[in-house]
């Protein structure tokens, strides 16, 4: 259950409320939040004048659910505004950040399109120590410049929580990654910022598992958060995951939070990811997250699946046009 509670409660009251009812709660300018498990469906009469608005909910889908909020969240990034109807924003770049003239040429494609949201990992969680781990905070401190220099927004991975506070910090927009998104020392950090979150599905993640982590941010009073789907593991071998475009839809009409989709990392293999690009702006989803890399058979990671910058100029060219026909603003 999520109640709000007017500010003129008395303290005792509220107290007695949240060690009662073991309630999660945080505070806005204009009201208390508080949130029970969803298996308490009463309040006491002693706190009843106090509430301006109560939830009861059938799941720990609460505060990410359209019961308590029927219209989709707006994250705003800057200019950029995510959860708008009818709009969706690319987010481009490669998949780590290797080097300054990397970042340089990679900024040459987005201020030639016009796209403003730069995506590129400082920290990346490897599936293999012996792998190229990520520039850290000199990652962070390039991806910096490039907004400075040329206004882009940044989104950019946590992998920890050890340099939580730096990437937020950094960041436009803190990506928490599907290795990473059960990480309670991240979401709890994330959770007390304002920064934008966005939260990718693990591949081995149910729905219900994936909301109730969004749950953790947006009940700790950050209400900017999103959530990516970005392929899940299944029988399949011949592509990387599988991306669950039903999950997507379940999260659409399910949650009030910007969805957004990533057919890189699901498809695994740059064939087939102008396809599936296609395919997510069809769905109408908040944004679409795309790996391009100036000459990705070099990239020092994920190279199989990261676009050329020719093809991603192509690929650009079409979804525009998609997007013309379908009235889908694409940002
Ligand atoms: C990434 O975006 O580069 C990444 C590591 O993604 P994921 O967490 O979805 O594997
Ligand atoms: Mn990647």
């Amino acid at each position: 259950m999520i109640i709000h509670v007017a500010k003129n409660i008395p303290e005792s009251l509220l107290k007695d409320f949240i060690t009662h009812h073991q309630a999660v709660h945080y505070e806005k300018p204009e009201t208390y939040v508080l949130i029970t498990p969803s298996a308490t469906k009463e309040t006491d009469r002693s706190i009843d004048k106090y509430i301006t608005k109560q939830v009861i909910t059938d799941t720990d889908i609460q505060l990410a659910g359209t019961k308590y909020l029927a219209e989709k969240r707006i994250v705003k990034v800057g200019n950029i505004t995510f959860g708008a109807p009818d709009s969706c924003v690319m987010m481009a770049g490669p998949c780590s950040v290797e080097s300054e003239k990397q970042m340089e040429q990679t900024a040459e494609l987005l201020l030639e399109l016009g796209t403003k949201v730069l995506r590129a990992g400082a920290y990346k969680p490897r599936t293999s120590p012996y792998s190229f781990q990520g520039l850290g905070l000199e990652g962070l401190k390039l991806l910096d410049k490039m907004r400075q220099k040329y206004g882009f927004y940044i989104i950019t991975e946590v992998r920890d929580s050890t340099h939580a506070d730096d990437v937020i910090a950094y960041a436009d927009i803190v990506q928490i990654g599907a290795k990473s998104m059960y990480d309670h020392g991240i979401l709890r950090k994330c959770g007390k910022s304002s920064k934008p979150v966005l939260l990718k599905r693990g591949f081995g993640t149910t729905l219900q598992e994936l909301v109730q982590m969004a749950e953790f941010i947006l009940s700790g009073g950050n209400e900017n958060v999103m959530l990516c789907e970005r392929g899940i593991r299944t029988f399949e071998t011949k592509t990387r995951f599988t991306l669950d475009l039903c999950g997507a839809a379940y999260l659409k009409y399910n949650t009030n939070l910007p969805v957004i989709l990533d057919p890189s990392h699901a498809m695994g293999y740059a064939y087939g990811v102008p396809d599936l690009a296609k395919a997510c702006l069809a769905m109408n989803v908040s944004g679409l997250l795309i790996e391009v890399h100036p000459d990705p058979k070099v990239a020092l990671s994920d190279a199989s699946q990261q676009l050329s910058h020719e093809q991603f100029r192509k690929l650009y060219g079409e979804l525009k046009s998609m997007s013309e026909a379908l009235h889908i603003a694409l940002v």
